[in-house]
């Protein structure tokens, strides 16, 4: 069986950085509170927890001088209280997902309603919804009921969702309500990182006889991938790590295509990869 990997997958540049940050600030201090796990990859929190990096889930749980806000961002009552706290702020918001909470602050403060195209619970939304002071909703459905107020409206993307299903969305909100539209602004905050990584996934499904999406279950752009993989009528499986390979998913199968999220390392990876090399060959044909 022939393993072929997309030709761009895992770690974006915004994860590395975020890692890379706090692994820096554990060569000077020992121990360090992270809000939230720093990626949503099970595997690398506790590689990073292993280290020294704990991660809290509020700031009365932080008991070390420094906290890390993960590239996810956090909202502005968040950082008011961690200087509220006297606590020494490190600040790993990837500059893609702090763009969007800077142009969403920025429409609220031009008197913009700001929708955002998003899962309202996921960290990144919230964190945007975080700076806007009640003035922005996010929402899935296009056709979801939502009280437009004064017809002045901003369309915004989570950034891990894709630029055509943000588009998407747009084309059909605007349709839906088009009567109590006046002014919309459409802005495209979705990350490339992402985007070239679903469209390889696109690439590699031409290629192979099944994918393996690589990452964590809790990982938005990793079940995105996952969706944009199955999408193509490929039969598709997101597994966090080996541990979820089933063999009996390679009955027939000559070339296995493996792909994986922004936030999983080379190394879950490498080890899906070590897994399928060692199915016997009975298994093809
Ligand atoms: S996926 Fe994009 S927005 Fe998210 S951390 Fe990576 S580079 Fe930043």
């Amino acid at each position: 069986m022939e393993i072929i990997e997309a030709d761009l997958f895992g770690f974006c540049f915004g994860v590395n950085r975020a890692v890379d940050i706090v692994e820096e600030k554990l060569e000077e201090q020992k121990k360090i509170d992270t809000l939230g796990p720093i990626v949503h990859n099970p595997n690398v929190v506790e590689d990073l927890s292993e280290k020294g990096a704990e991660v809290v889930n509020s700031l009365d749980e932080v008991n070390t001088d420094s906290v890390i806000i993960t590239a996810h961002g956090a909202g502005r009552e968040i950082h008011s209280k961690i200087r509220e706290k006297g606590l020494n702020l490190i600040d790993t918001t990837c500059p893609i997902v702090r763009t969007a909470q800077e142009t969403a602050e920025d429409l609220v403060d031009r008197g913009y309603q700001v929708i955002i195209y998003g899962e309202n619970d996921h960290t990144e939304v919230r964190n945007i919804l975080g700076w806007l002071d009640g003035r922005g909703i996010a929402i899935l459905d296009p056709n979801a009921d939502v009280n437009i107020r004064k017809g002045k409206v901003a369309l915004l993307s989570q950034t891990t969702k894709g630029k055509k299903y943000f588009f998407d969305f747009a084309a059909r909100f605007l349709q839906v309500h088009s009567d109590e539209l006046e002014q919309v602004k459409i802005v495209d905050t979705t990350c490339g990182e992402t985007r070239r990584r679903y469209e390889a996934a696109e690439r590699l499904a031409d290629e192979v006889d099944i994918i393996l999406v690589v990452g964590g279950k809790n990982s938005a752009n990793t079940r995105k991938l996952a969706e944009v993989s199955a999408s193509t009528g490929i039969e598709t499986h997101h597994i966090k790590d080996e541990t979820e390979i089933e063999p009996t998913w390679f009955e027939g199968v000559k070339r296995v295509g493996i792909t994986a999220g922004a936030s999983t390392p080379q190394s879950a990876v490498s080890a899906v990869e070590e897994v399928l090399e060692q199915f016997d060959d009975t298994l093809v044909d």
